[in-house]
């Protein structure tokens, strides 16, 4: 799924960009700027995350549209459930099905931090499985892509567990996988090799987050339980008042950890961009060639 568009007989591995929806006006300069930079490397898609729940997504719907509109670009729409009605995700996919998106990042999500208690069990759907078969039955012509946690989800303590509720997921309708971040590749190919004995055969691409900033990739870790390594933490904290030697360290990990991924068999490589536009085609134009 999602090789191959960029060219006919190509088998290039696939490649796509993720993208935030930005709050100011100097921030959305910057993400068209970064979109447009990208463009030439001609991803299989792009794909734009939401809020949590119904009316937190609004802004990630017209910027969804907007993209597919400007670029032509095959443009995901990551879609939350957590505290969404049925009638309100109804209305969002019937709104994304009428302006022609054909994928969906089906995930739960998290309910916003200052929502009361409960707030998860609000919502029509308790995790992403019920939705994703929502997705299936109601809306077909979708394509399907979910979350996966290569070294599990902070939320389940046993990730042969976690595992399970994956494999549900991809039996409840889901075409690909996106993976969380993660930098020791050996936990990619061991998730990979594990839901394979499960009987789960879809694409799953590896999520790649470049370092830029190693003190919010230390908060980012903390909250979506991506380990950093001993040797990475050790790398970064040398440079860390050091901006641009921070940047071409960071550029250096990337390129050896998506190098090794490819010449492993990962199917393709998704960037976080974070909206940042200088990183990842510096990372790109050293795969450029041997894989792109
Ligand atoms: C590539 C990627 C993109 C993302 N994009 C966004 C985004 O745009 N917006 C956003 O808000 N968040 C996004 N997230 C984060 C995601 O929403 C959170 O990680 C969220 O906590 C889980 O969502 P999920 O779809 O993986 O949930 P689920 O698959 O439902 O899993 C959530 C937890 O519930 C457990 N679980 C599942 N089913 C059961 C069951 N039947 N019984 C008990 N436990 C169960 C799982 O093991 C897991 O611990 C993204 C994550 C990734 C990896």
């Amino acid at each position: 799924m999602m090789t191959a568009q960029n060219g006919v007989g190509s088998t290039r591995p696939s490649l796509s960009f993720e993208f935030f929806p930005p709050k100011k006006p100097e921030a959305e300069v910057l993400f068209w700027e970064t979109l447009d930079t990208l463009m030439p490397y001609r991803p299989d898609f792009v794909s734009i995350t939401c809020g949590a729940g119904g009316s937190r997504q609004a802004g990630s719907g017209a910027l969804v549209r907007q993209v597919r509109e400007r670029t032509g670009l095959t443009t995901v729409a990551h879609l939350t459930c957590v505290g969404a009605s049925r009638p309100t995700l109804t209305e969002m996919l019937n709104d994304y099905q009428e302006c022609g998106i054909a994928t969906i990042l089906a995930l739960r999500g998290d309910p916003p931090r200052n929502d009361p208690p409960g707030a998860l069990e609000q919502g029509a759907f308790r995790y992403a499985e019920p939705f994703v078969a929502f997705i299936r039955e109601y809306f077909p012509q979708f394509r399907i892509g979910v979350a996966a946690y290569p070294e599990g989800h902070p939320e389940t303590a046993d990730p042969s567990v976690d595992q399970l509720h994956f494999r549900r997921k991809v039996e409840a309708g889901a075409d690909f996988a996106v993976t969380q971040f993660f930098f020791e590749n050996d936990v990619y190919f061991r998730f990979v090799s594990d839901c394979r004995a499960k009987g789960v055969h879809i694409p799953i691409y590896p999520g790649i987050m470049p370092v830029t900033d190693f003190k919010q990739l230390k908060r980012l870790s903390e909250l979506c339980g991506s380990t950093l390594p001993r040797w990475l933490t050790e790398r970064f904290e040398a440079i860390r008042d050091d901006p641009e030697k921070m940047r071409q360290a960071g550029v250096r990990v990337a390129v050896a950890q998506c190098r090794d991924l490819l010449r492993r068999g990962a199917p393709g490589l998704h960037f976080f961009t974070l909206n940042q536009c200088v990183v990842v085609p510096q990372i790109l134009e050293e795969l450029v060639g041997e894989f792109y």
